[in-house]
This record gives C-alpha cells, sequence and structure tokens, in this order.
C-alpha cells in the first residue's frame, strides 16, 4: 500500500468505547454478531448465481418472439447481466466491498473450500501484484471475442473457469482464508479501486488497540479472511466490510466518511494508475463501445472473407474477419484512449513540478471511470429491456451521469495540484473519455 497515514474527516481521537456507538457502527457490530445469517445469506446467493448461470446452457435458445417475461433464459440474463452486475458496482460505490464480504458467490464457495481444504502456503507467484490487472484485461477481452453478454455457453466458460478456479484455490490454499479473492480476482482491482470512493469504511484506532490489554484481546478474536493487516489498515480497498474485526480492541468501527477523502489522501501506485488509466478507462471503453464503431463492418470484410471461427475462439458465428476487426477495433480504443489520458496526466504531473502526482491523478479520474462503467453495464439492461418491447430512452440519464463523474474527477484533481496550469493539463484526460462516450451516445 501506498497511502499515507491515517487522517480521516470527522476522524474522533478518543477510543471506540468512549462514545456511544452510531447507527453504521451498530450495523458493523451486528454484522459480526451474525456472522451465521451471513453465511445463510452467501449460501442463498450460490443458489441463486448457479441457476443463473446452468439454466441458460440446457434450455433451447430463444426464438425472434421471447421476451424477458416469457422466457427463462433471457429472464436470467436480463437478471445477470442487467440488474445483477451494474447493482454489485454500484453497491461499491456506496457501500465499499459488503458485496464481497456478504453476497459474493465465488467468495463464499472460496471460502468454504478453504475452510475443508489442505491449507497449503500461498505460494510466491500468486502474490504477483500484476495479477489483478492481467486477469482483468484477459477476462474483458476474452468476454468480448466469445459473447459473454449473449451467448449462456460463453458466461458458463468464462464465469464456470473463474468460480471452480476459486474454489480450486481455496481447498489448496490458505486455511480459512479468501486466497482467490485477495490475490486472483479478476474484479479485485477494480473493486478495490472503486472501494476507495465508498461513504463508509472500518476505521482503526491504532491508539485504542494499543491501548487494549492482552488478556481483553485475547477474549475477542476475529478471523479476517481476505488476510488484510487490521491494525494499521488505512484503505477501505482490500477490505470486504465483513464486519469480523467490528469493536476489536475497541479500536475498529464501521464510520462514515466524506466520499473521495481516501483518495485525496491516497499516493496511488503504478499498478492503481494501470488499472485506471489502462483498465477501467482504456479497456472498460473499449468494452462498451467497439461494436458501434463506423469502420468495424467495412474492416471485418478487408480482412477475412467468411471463414467462420472456431467458438472457443471468437463465440457464436463469428468470421475469422470479424473476429480480427473485433480485436484490432478493440486495441485501437483501448490503446488511444489509455494514451490520451496518460499523456495528459503526465504533463500535469510535470507542471505540477511534485513527485508521485502522476499516480496522485490517475486516482482522481476515479469517478469518471465509475461513471463510465455504470453507462456502460446498464446498456444492457437498456438493450434487453428493449428487445423485449419495453424501449427506455436513458440518454440524458447517462449523459448527467457522466458529467457528474466528470465534474467529481475535476474537483479531486483540483484539491490535488498546487498550480492552475497543471489542473488545465488533467482537463484532457477528463474531456476526452468523455467526448467519446458522449459521441457513442448521442450518435
Ligand atoms: S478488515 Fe477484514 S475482518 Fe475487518 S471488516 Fe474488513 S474484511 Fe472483515
Amino acid at each position: 500500500m501506498h497511502e499515507a497515514p491515517l487522517q480521516f474527516a470527522g476522524a474522533r481521537p478518543a477510543p471506540a468505547s468512549a462514545a456511544a456507538p452510531g447507527r453504521l457502527e451498530r450495523f458493523g457490530l451486528w454484522l459480526r454478531d451474525h456472522q451465521r445469517e451471513v453465511r445463510a445469506l452467501q449460501w442463498a446467493m450460490v443458489a441463486l448465481y448457479l441457476p443463473l448461470l446452468i439454466l441458460p446452457v440446457l434450455l433451447p435458445l430463444p426464438d425472434a418472439t421471447a421476451r424477458i417475461w416469457s422466457n427463462l433464459t433471457l429472464f436470467a440474463q436480463f437478471l445477470f447481466w442487467g440488474i445483477w452486475w451494474p447493482g454489485v458496482l454500484v453497491s461499491v460505490l456506496l457501500f465499499g466491498r459488503l458485496w464481497c464480504g456478504l453476497l459474493c458467490p465465488e467468495g463464499a464457495l472460496s471460502a468454504a473450500a478453504s475452510r475443508r481444504g489442505k491449507g497449503r502456503a500461498i505460494p510466491r507467484w500468486m502474490k504477483w501484484p500484476g495479477w489483478s490487472f492481467a486477469l482483468f484485461a484477459g477476462v474483458t477481452i476474452y468476454g468480448q471475442m466469445i459473447s459473454i453478454y449473449d451467448d449462456p455457453r460463453a458466461a458458463l466458460l468464462i464465469l464456470g473457469l473463474s468460480s471452480g478456479s476459486a474454489v480450486l484455490v481455496g481447498w489448496l490454499y490458505g486455511r480459512e482464508k479468501r486466497v482467490w479473492c485477495r490475490f486472483l480476482c479478476p474484479v479485485n482491482g477494480v473493486f478495490g479501486l472503486l472501494a476507495k470512493l465508498a461513504p463508509m469504511h472500518y476505521r482503526v484506532d491504532a491508539r485504542a488497540w494499543d491501548a487494549c490489554p492482552p488478556s481483553r484481546a485475547r477474549e475477542m478474536r476475529f478471523n479476517c479472511e481476505p488476510m488484510v493487516p487490521v491494525r494499521t489498515m488505512d484503505s477501505a480497498s482490500p477490505c470486504h466490510m465483513c464486519g469480523r474485526c467490528a469493536g476489536f480492541r475497541d479500536a475498529v468501527r464501521l464510520e462514515p466518511r466524506a466520499p473521495g477523502s481516501e483518495v485525496l489522501r491516497s499516493a496511488g501506485s503504478g499498478a492503481d494508475s494501470l488499472m485506471v488509466i489502462a483498465g477501467l478507462i482504456g479497456l472498460g471503453s473499449a468494452a462498451f463501445w467497439w461494436e458501434t464503431a463506423p469502420w468495424l463492418g467495412p474492416l471485418s470484410r478487408a480482412l477475412g472473407a467468411a471463414v467462420e471461427a472456431p467458438w472457443a475462439l471468437f463465440g457464436r458465428g463469428m468470421t475469422l474477419g470479424e473476429g480480427a476487426a473485433l480485436l484490432l477495433t478493440f486495441g485501437l480504443i483501448a490503446l488511444s484512449l489509455s494514451a490520451a489520458v496518460a499523456l495528459s496526466l503526465a504533463l500535469a504531473a510535470r507542471l505540477d513540478g511534485r513527485s508521485g502526482m502522476f499516480h496522485r491523478l490517475a486516482l482522481a479520474l476515479l469517478p469518471l471511470s465509475a461513471a463510465g462503467l455504470i453507462v456502460g453495464l446498464s446498456q444492457q439492461t437498456v438493450a434487453r429491456l428493449a428487445a423485449s418491447g419495453l424501449p427506455l430512452d436513458t440518454r440524458w440519464v447517462w449523459t448527467v451521469l457522466l458529467l457528474l463523474g466528470a465534474g467529481w474527477s475535476l474537483r479531486l484533481a483540483a484539491a490535488m495540484v498546487r498550480r492552475r496550469p497543471a489542473l488545465g493539463a488533467v482537463v484532457p484526460a477528463i474531456g476526452v473519455p468523455l467526448a467519446v462516450w458522449a459521441a457513442v451516445i448521442w450518435a
């Protein structure tokens, strides 16, 4: 971690025991005391997740007259891609990684396997910090290649592989720990970054922690499944918000905080900047907008005759030319947007004159990135409703959301830089993705 020392807006210096617990703090304590109910909730999510993933593969493909409310496959896809995924993303922005700790079926399966597994030591290769970006990029690109949103077999292949690996890793490594979630989950990096914007977190009072008598601490043991070093935890990024450590040593409490306050005091890192610029903005934009590229058709025809590509390579009914055009378009959007943003931030950092500003400014783009992801994912919701005869014109809603994200990013950047020209150089890093997304929405 590269964050500055703990310094929260509104932080109370007194030990946690000195004040009556607020509503949020009580919720954290309630979670701690109701882990049995939390586990039941997690199994309920597993029971929902598996049929949503498997049933559409077993059922016949929907015909042109099928609708969300009359066809189980379409209903499952709508629920999964149109409600579930956008909902998860919004929940991370609002509540931190509560989804991971309380509801994620993959995490629950991995943790359950770890409780009964071999408990081996975690291998060094697994701790490579580049996994977050590499796996996110791999899943994003391959998911588009085999049409993960539309082909139930593609969804089963990718999510099934992910869930199967989560169980295997849980069974092999770590005892009662979420080794998969901590090191290999493809959305770990994304969720960790978005959680920095959340208006709540578990705050640790290190003085109260140290002041707690060892005898009392021994009575209050807990197991942090994602292996967070709780005493020194100064970021919501790794915390799954499970509540197990709430009240520990009278030093840990769930508290509100100013949205984005963690971003302002974070130093950022190369891995964070890579994920924001190349992952959320570059690959994220490419995943949602590549199909709208005006050159896609001519490029497909120019690149190859109607030779059908293998399903495992380019999914249902795609020719090799179409597949190659997809990859080229995808790469072009991702690289050009990432390069424009990175150059703009590099110039801003140089104009500001302080070391580390590039990584800090990259974090300032999180609100805009989050807005782009929500707009992109909600495209699925709108498209599926429209295909069932329920068209919704959400262009203004999307535009306002993107503008709000851009405004928030600009405010964060303005609070970080000390020279006006540096802020001017940040404007293209916000304006270029915004202009591209707005053009796609309105054109
Ligand atoms: S630090 Fe660990 S135990 Fe505490 S709430 Fe976060 S995930 Fe749970």
